[in-house]
């Protein structure tokens, strides 16, 4: 079949399209615990440079350099693979609820949607537990949706 994207011939069973990485068949939504999971991958992953960071610059400015570079890890992953490398390594990535890539402006507004997410008491979160296409708040503040790729 060819992808309506690109135009790129594809193998009937695949799920997303080699040449562009559009969702060709049926999704498989990622769940909570798996996303917790990709959660603390990264965490883990900051964990060294934020130290750094934190031991480089005292006071305010190394906090406000901490949130940097959480968000442009975060924004800047998200925007280049869809997804985190605690997301690439448990297989799921962000997609719009039609499948298409995330831009720059939807990645930036997913991760302010961390905030609205956070300051629910983790309730934004916790709706991905129980919401049919398993979106957080921060998912329908920004259109997305989280899949797996394997
Ligand atoms: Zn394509």
């Amino acid at each position: 079949m060819l992808c309506p994207s690109c135009g790129q011939s594809t193998a009937t069973d695949a799920r997303f399209c080699p040449g562009c990485g559009r969702v060709l068949s049926a999704v498989v939504y990622a769940g909570f615990w798996i996303r917790f999971l990709a959660g603390i991958i990264d965490s883990i992953i900051l964990i060294i440079p934020n130290i750094v960071l934190a031991l480089a610059v005292e006071g305010l400015g190394g906090l406000l350099l901490q949130l940097a570079l959480g968000l442009v890890y975060t924004v800047g992953f998200w925007v280049a693979q869809g997804a985190t490398p605690g997301k690439m390594a448990v297989g799921i990535k962000i997609t719009t609820v039609d499948g298409a890539e995330i831009d720059f402006g939807k990645a930036l507004l997913r991760y302010f949607g961390y905030i609205a997410s956070t300051i629910t008491l983790f309730i934004g979160y916790l709706m991905i537990a129980f919401t049919g296409q398993k979106r957080g708040l921060h998912d329908y503040i920004a259109g997305t949706v989280v899949i797996k790729t394997r």
